[in-house]
C-alpha cells in the first residue's frame, strides 16, 4: 500500500513537472509571434531584441530551476529522506510538538537553500544585465533572511498549533484548525501593512502637492474620501513599478510604487489608482480572504480522513506514524487537484482585473490607464505575446492587449 503510494506521488511530482514544461515551451513559442495591433510600436527593433532576450535568458533560468527542483524531489522520495529526517528530530527530542516544528524549519530551511542561487542570479545576474535592478548585496541577504525568519515563525507557529488541535480533538481537529487558520488569515490580510512589509521596504503617505491633489480630486468624483494613499520605495529593489490595493477595515490601504513617478504622468497614476480604488469597491481582498478560507478549510477535512492512515508516513520512508509527514504526503497527493483547480484561481483573479479595470474606465480614465500600462509593460520589457493556453491556465491579469480591448468598449 505504502509503495503504491509512493508511486503515485512520484507519478502527480512528474505530471506537475511535465504540465509546467509544457506551459513554459508553449510561452516559449509563441514569443515571436506578431505583436498584436493595439500594441505595435511599443518596442522599436532595438527594444524587440532586448525584450527576446530577456524572455530567454528568464526561461533559461526557470529551466533550471524547474529540472533541478524535480531532480531533489525525485532523490529524496526515491530515498524516504524525508522519512529518515522525521525519525532524527524524533531522536533529537522526545517533546512531540517539538519534533514537528524541527521538521519545519529544517525542511523551510532546505528550499531557501535550494532556491537562493537562482534567486542571487536573477537579481545580479539577469536584472543587472537588464538595467532593472536596485537591490545591494546587503539588501538582498538581509532580505533573504527575514523572509526565511518570518516564514519559518509564523508557519511553526501555525503548525504548534494545529498539532495541538490534532492531538487534543483527534479527526476533529480540523473544524478548530480552519478557525484557526481563518483568524491568522484576517488577522495578516489586515495588518499586512503593519507588520510584514516594513521589514522590507518603507512606507509613506502621499506627501501634499500635484499628485496628492490629483487624486484627491479623482477620488472625489468617485465619491469617496478614501485617504489612505502609501508611496513604497520599490526603487530600493527594482526600477520596475507597480501599485496595489491591500487590507481591508481601517486597515485598508492603496500602495503606490516609487518607481511609478518615474515612468508616469500624474494622469496615468491617477488612472492606476482609479484601478486600485476598483478592487477595492468590489471587495476583491475580502473575496479572497474567503476564498482562502474555504479552500483550506476543504483540504483540512480531507485531510482529517487520512491523517491516521499508517501508510501515509511510510509513502515517504517513515518508521512510525507522523502528523507532518502524513501532512506532507496529502499536500504531495493532493497537487493533482491544485494543477486543475489553477485555471479556475486565475479566471476569477483576470475577471477581478478585468473590473476593476472597468471601474476606472468607467469614470474616464481609460485611455490614461492604457498609456500607463503601456509604459509599465515597454519598461519591464514584458512578454506582449504570451501563448492563450498559458493566459488560460495561469495568468492572474488579462493579457495587456486583452485589457486595452476591454477598457476600450467602456467608452
Ligand atoms: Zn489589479
Amino acid at each position: 500500500m505504502a509503495q503504491t503510494l509512493l508511486i503515485l506521488i512520484i507519478a502527480f511530482v512528474t505530471l506537475e513537472f511535465i504540465v509546467s514544461s509544457v506551459l513554459s515551451w508553449l510561452n516559449t513559442k509563441w514569443m515571436t509571434h506578431p505583436v498584436p495591433p493595439e500594441l505595435e510600436g511599443l518596442y522599436d527593433e532595438e527594444k524587440y531584441r532586448r525584450q527576446q532576450d530577456y524572455m530567454r535568458t528568464n526561461k533559461r533560468v526557470s529551466l533550471i530551476a524547474r529540472c533541478v527542483s524535480f531532480a531533489l524531489t525525485l532523490i529524496i522520495l526515491g530515498f524516504g529522506l524525508l522519512g529518515w529526517l522525521d525519525n532524527q528530530c524524533k531522536a533529537w527530542t522526545d517533546v512531540p510538538v517539538l519534533q514537528v516544528i524541527l521538521f519545519l524549519v529544517i525542511y523551510n530551511l532546505f528550499n531557501t537553500v535550494i532556491a537562493l542561487p537562482f534567486s542571487y542570479y536573477s537579481t545580479f545576474v539577469i536584472e543587472e544585465r537588464f538595467g532593472f535592478n536596485r537591490t545591494t548585496h546587503k539588501t538582498f541577504w538581509l532580505d533573504t533572511i527575514k523572509s526565511f525568519a518570518v516564514s519559518t515563525v509564523l508557519s511553526a507557529v501555525l503548525m504548534a498549533v494545529v498539532y495541538w488541535l490534532y492531538q487534543t480533538f483527534g479527526q476533529q481537529f480540523w473544524i478548530w484548525a480552519t478557525l484557526v487558520c481563518a483568524v491568522f488569515i484576517i488577522f495578516f490580510t489586515m495588518f499586512y501593512s503593519n507588520l510584514i512589509v516594513p521589514l522590507f521596504n518603507k512606507q509613506t503617505p502621499l506627501p501634499e502637492g500635484e499628485l496628492r491633489d490629483a487624486i484627491t480630486a479623482a477620488l472625489a468624483s468617485f465619491g469617496s474620501k478614501f485617504k489612505d494613499i502609501y508611496i513604497i520605495d520599490g526603487s530600493k529593489h527594482s526600477t520596475k513599478a507597480n501599485a496595489y490595493f491591500t487590507g481591508f477595515g481601517p486597515k485598508k490601504r492603496i500602495v503606490l510604487y516609487d518607481t511609478l513617478q518615474d515612468q508616469m504622468t500624474t494622469n496615468e497614476i491617477v488612472a492606476v489608482l482609479a484601478h486600485e480604488f476598483g478592487h477595492y469597491k468590489h471587495r476583491d481582498t475580502f473575496k479572497n480572504m474567503i476564498i482562502s478560507i474555504v479552500t483550506i478549510a476543504i483540504n483540512l477535512f480531507i485531510f482529517s480522513l487520512l491523517v491516521d492512515n499508517p501508510h501515509l508516513p511510510v509513502a515517504l520512508g517513515g518508521t512510525a506514524p507522523s502528523f507532518i509527514l502524513a501532512l506532507v504526503a496529502f499536500s504531495l497527493l493532493l497537487s493533482p487537484i491544485d494543477l486543475l483547480l489553477s485555471p479556475a484561481g486565475s479566471a476569477i483573479s483576470r475577471r477581478a482585473e478585468y473590473r476593476a479595470d472597468a471601474f476606472a474606465a468607467s469614470h474616464g480614465h481609460g485611455e490614461a490607464l492604457i498609456s500607463g500600462l503601456k509604459k509599465l509593460a515597454s519598461h519591464a520589457l514584458s512578454n506582449l505575446t504570451p501563448h492563450p493556453l498559458v493566459v488560460w491556465y495561469s495568468y492572474s491579469h488579462p493579457t495587456l492587449a486583452q485589457r486595452i480591448r476591454a477598457i476600450r468598449t467602456h467608452h
